[in-house]
C-alpha cells in the first residue's frame, strides 16, 4: 500500500492560517494569499547556466495570513516551527537563522528595491503572518518559494492598496519582479543558492499549463499541458530522503559550471550550442568539467523538445525524454542517489512511461508519466520497491498543472 499526501485543499488551508494568526496575534488578518510549490516537468540544473525548464505549479499551495502593523515590527509563525518576533532594521544577512529567513527576507529585498520602483514593501511598517502549507517541506516542491512568494503577494498587495497604486501582483511583468525579490531574499536572507526557477513557477505558471520559462532573461511561454485528457497523470514520488550536505554540492556544481563557462569564453553555458557540443567538450581538460557541461547542454535540448512534445499533443513522447534527463542527472551531473534511483527503475518496471528525478537531487522526488488508471499501482509498486530495499517509506501525489500565487480572502 503506498501513502498519499491529503487532497490539497486552499480554502481548509485558508480557515487554518485565519485561525492560527488569531490564535498568535489576536484580531482579524488583513486578508489571505496563497502561493503554490511546483514541480519541474524537465530542466534541472539549468536555471543558474541561463537554460531553459519547463515546471507545473502544483495543486499544493502555502497560504499566508497578513496584517499590516502600525510599527516597524515583523512577526512570523508557521506550524510546528519557532515564531520570529524582530524589527525591519535587524533583518540583514547572517541576522535570521532557521525558516524565518524565507519569510522576513522579502521585505527586506523589496525596501532594497529588488523588485524595482513601486516594490516598497510597506513604508516603514512591519507586519504579521501567519502560515499553514500543504506543500510538502523539503522534498524539492519548493515550499521555501511557496512560503517567500505568499509572503511578497500579500506584502505588495497591501503596500498597494495603502498608497493607491496597482499591485504589481496584477500583471505578469509585476510578478516577475516580485519574483527576483523573492530570490534575492532566498540567496541573501535564508543563505540558500536558488536559480530562479521556483520562484517564476509559483508566481507566474498558468492553470493547465507548463510554465516554459527562459532563465537568460526569466521570460515565459504557457504551454498546454492537459495530461489528464491524454488519459495521462504526473506522478510525484516523494522519497523522503534529505541528504545532509546538499548546499554544498549544489554550490560546487555551480562553481564548476562557471568555470567551464569561462575556459570556453561564454558568459554561461546556455550560449553553448547543442550543435557544438562535441567541440566544446574537446576544449575542456577536466574530466568532471565535461560531464557537467554534457548534462546543461543536453539538458537545455531536451527541454526544446519537450516543449514541441507538449505543443504536438502527443505526450507520450515525454517519457523518453524524461528517462533521459535522469541518465544525465545521474551520470553526468551526479545529483541522484540510490532512492531516487530506485523510484525511477520502480516505476518504469511498472509501466510508467518515463521517469526523472525532479528539483536539486541527493533526495527530495522524482515524476513519473504515468496511464492515470494506472496511477495506484505504479505508487504502491514503487512502494514495495522501498519497502523490499529496506528505504524509509515514499509519498505520492498527483500534480496537476494549478495557477500562480493569488489572494484568497
Ligand atoms: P523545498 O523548497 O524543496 O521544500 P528547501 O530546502 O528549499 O526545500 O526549503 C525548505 C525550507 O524552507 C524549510 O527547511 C524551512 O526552513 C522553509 N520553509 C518552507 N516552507 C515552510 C513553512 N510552511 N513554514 C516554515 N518554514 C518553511
Ligand atoms: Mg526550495
Amino acid at each position: 500500500m503506498s501513502h498519499w499526501y491529503p487532497s490539497p485543499d486552499p480554502m481548509a488551508a485558508a480557515g487554518q492560517a485565519r485561525e492560527a494568526f488569531r490564535e498568535a496575534f489576536g484580531g482579524e488578518p488583513d486578508g489571505v494569499w496563497a502561493a503554490p510549490g511546483r514541480v519541474n516537468l524537465i530542466g534541472e540544473h539549468v536555471d543558474y547556466n541561463g537554460g531553459l525548464c519547463l515546471p507545473i505549479a502544483l495543486p499544493q499551495s502555502t497560504v499566508a495570513a497578513v496584517r499590516r502593523r502600525g510599527d516597524d515590527v515583523v512577526h512570523v509563525t508557521s506550524t510546528g516551527k519557532e515564531p520570529w518576533r524582530g524589527t525591519l532594521g535587524e533583518i540583514a544577512p547572517g541576522q535570521v537563522k532557521g525558516w524565518a529567513g524565507y519569510a522576513v527576507g522579502v521585505p527586506w529585498a523589496l525596501a532594497r528595491g529588488t523588485a524595482g520602483p513601486q516594490g516598497e514593501p510597506l513604508g516603514q511598517n512591519g507586519f504579521e503572518a501567519a502560515i499553514v502549507s500543504q506543500v510538502p517541506i523539503g522534498a524539492g516542491l519548493s515550499s521555501s518559494a511557496a512560503l517567500e512568494c505568499a509572503i511578497v503577494l500579500a506584502l505588495d498587495d497591501l503596500a498597494a492598496q495603502r498608497s493607491g497604486r496597482a499591485p504589481l501582483g496584477h500583471g505578469d511583468a509585476g510578478r516577475a519582479r516580485l519574483a527576483r525579490a523573492c530570490v534575492h531574499a532566498e540567496n541573501e536572507i535564508a543563505g540558500a543558492p536558488t536559480g530562479g526557477m521556483d520562484q517564476a513557477a509559483s508566481l507566474r505558471a498558468r492553470a493547465g499549463h507548463a510554465l516554459s520559462l527562459d532563465c537568460r532573461d526569466f521570460s515565459v511561454r504557457h504551454v498546454p499541458f492537459e495530461a489528464a485528457g491524454a488519459g495521462l497523470a504526473v506522478l510525484v514520488m516523494d522519497t523522503r530522503v534529505h541528504h545532509a550536505l546538499v548546499d554544498g554540492r549544489y554550490g560546487s556544481r555551480r562553481e564548476v559550471c562557471r568555470e567551464a563557462a569561462a575556459t570556453l569564453g561564454v558568459a554561461s553555458l546556455r550560449e553553448v550550442a547543442f550543435e557544438t557540443l562535441d567541440d566544446a567538450l574537446a576544449r575542456l581538460d577536466h574530466d568532471e568539467h565535461r560531464r557537467r557541461v554534457r548534462h546543461v547542454v543536453s539538458e537545455i535540448e531536451r527541454v526544446r523538445r519537450a516543449v514541441a512534445v507538449l505543443r504536438s499533443g502527443r505526450l507520450g513522447g515525454l517519457g523518453p525524454l524524461l528517462d533521459a534527463s535522469h541518465a544525465s542527472l545521474r551520470e553526468d551531473y551526479q545529483v541522484s542517489c540510490a532512492e531516487l534511483d530506485l523510484a525511477c527503475d520502480a516505476a518504469r518496471d511498472a509501466g510508467a512511461l518515463g521517469a526523472r528525478m525532479t528539483g536539486g537531487g541527493f533526495g527530495g522526488a522524482a515524476i513519473a508519466l504515468v496511464r492515470a488508471a494506472s496511477a495506484e499501482l505504479v505508487a504502491d509498486r514503487v512502494a514495495n520497491a522501498f519497502a523490499a530495499t529496506g528505504f524509509a517509506d515514499p509519498a505520492f501525489l498527483l500534480a496537476t498543472p494549478a495557477g500562480a500565487a493569488r489572494r484568497l480572502a
